[in-house]
């Protein structure tokens, strides 16, 4: 379904059901497999010619319950098709490795999700891609700089992992698309509020890890074209890897993706409050929250962007050391100290350690944590990271 005239709650209500495949259940089956039996030979033959759509000829190629996650997801990020990978840093390296080869130059912002700055670094500079880290605030003149003849690919993740930028996309676009240059974007953080098609992305990606699983029970990627032909080159490369991602957790995530509207309304307003919360506080020197007035690029996240998620930073007055956002963290009753987000539960991380900058040397001004605001009760969240900063200023 592509009913660009209902609400996102209806679409994600609506889109995506099983239909008369369910035998009238409102929830499709899991269709597990590998292999796929045809009538005849002769109708194998056929079906492997149309390996690009979704055709049944092997398990790899993906199933009913692959598909319909498909479409939803395509549906989600505005594109024509979208791949379901194992993972979001599966969805990261895929496109890359499509639209990249031997030779070839990528741009990829400095802000950048780590697992994604230790792919560029790693394998693909041992298969002869050559990487330039860049500011993720600059436009223009500035980005257009930096392209070589052979840079291929630029990519974008906005906001940036950890610190939160906002990118200027569609500027960015237009000189990467006037050098020929294919625009790849890490749209985890935006979702649904962020459409990427209609800002000169070519291949969005996105971790259903996070707001789409929403219970921290499943890991799962995806990436979404809009052109047939870039289609073909992604899901070549998918198919050349033998990617695969378990239909028992795109199930979960097509359960999931059927509150995820509720959910993340929800966490925007819950995330919000806690922010606006902490930036009154005197321990803390600002909150980095790109839905905040006070965050740098605010104008260009209101121009681009129709909500915010519940991830964002925090960073404290210079007075107050590593070692004590740390006691304050560990001192939280209802923040899960881990990795990820995007789930129902609040987590808190330190993240001045995890930031790596090779491009730029942003001054945050004191120790920096993120935070995620889960579907606990606000008053609640908020009651306990009060009592953390009195103990911390105490
Ligand atoms: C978590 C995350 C990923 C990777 O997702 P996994 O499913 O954990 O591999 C990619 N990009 C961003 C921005 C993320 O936060």
């Amino acid at each position: 379904m592509s009913d660009k005239t209902h609400g996102f709650g209806t679409r994600m209500s609506h889109a995506g059901r099983a239909g008369t495949r369910a035998h009238g259940f409102v929830n499709p089956g899991v269709h597990r497999g590998s292999t796929v039996l045809h009538p005849s030979c002769e109708a194998r033959k056929e079906a492997g010619k149309h390996r690009l759509e979704q055709v049944m000829t092997y398990g790899t190629q993906g199933g009913p319950t692959h598909y319909m996650l498909e479409d939803m997801i395509a549906e989600i990020e505005g594109g024509t098709r979208a791949t379901i990978l194992g993972t979001g840093l599966a969805a990261v390296a895929v496109p890359l490795l499509a639209f990249l080869g031997a030779g070839e130059h990528c741009l990829i912002p400095d802000s950048a999700y780590g697992p994604a700055r230790n792919l560029a670094e790693g394998m693909l500079k041992r298969f002869g891609v050559e990487t330039t880290f860049y500011d993720p605030t600059v436009t223009g003149e500035a980005i257009a700089a930096l392209f070589q003849p052979n840079t291929r690919v630029l990519y974008t993740e906005s906001p940036g992992s950890h610190t939160f930028e906002v990118q200027d996309i569609p500027a960015l676009a237009a000189v990467a698309h006037a050098r020929g240059a294919k625009v790849l974007m890490d749209n985890t953080w935006g979702i649904h509020h962020f459409q990427p098609f209609k800002h000169g992305v070519d291949v969005s990606i996105q971790a259903l890890t996070k707001y789409v699983g929403g219970h921290s029970d499943i890991l799962l990627g995806s990436a979404t074209v809009n052109s047939d032909a870039d289609w073909e080159v992604l899901r070549g490369t998918a198919s050349q890897l033998g990617q695969y991602a378990s239909p028992d957790d795109c199930w979960l995530a097509l359960r999931g993706l059927r509150t995820m509207n509720l959910r993340l309304r929800h966490q925007e307003a819950a995330g919000l409050e806690v922010a606006r919360w902490l930036e009154g506080r005197p321990e803390v020197l600002r909150v980095v929250h790109p839905g905040l007035p006070s965050h740098p690029q605010h104008e260009l996240f209101r121009r681009d962007f129709t909500g915010s998620c519940s991830l964002f930073g925090v960073v404290f007055k210079p007075r107050f050391t590593h070692a004590q956002v740390c006691a304050w963290i560990d001192g939280l009753a209802l923040f899960g100290i881990g990795a990820s987000w995007g789930g129902f539960e609040s987590l808190a991380l330190p993240t001045s350690g995890n930031i790596t900058r090779t491009a730029t040397k942003p001054e945050f001004g004191g120790e920096m944590a993120r935070i995620h605001i889960g579907l606990e009760d606000t008053s609640d969240l908020i009651a306990d990271l009060e009592a953390g900063l009195n103990r911390m200023a105490g």
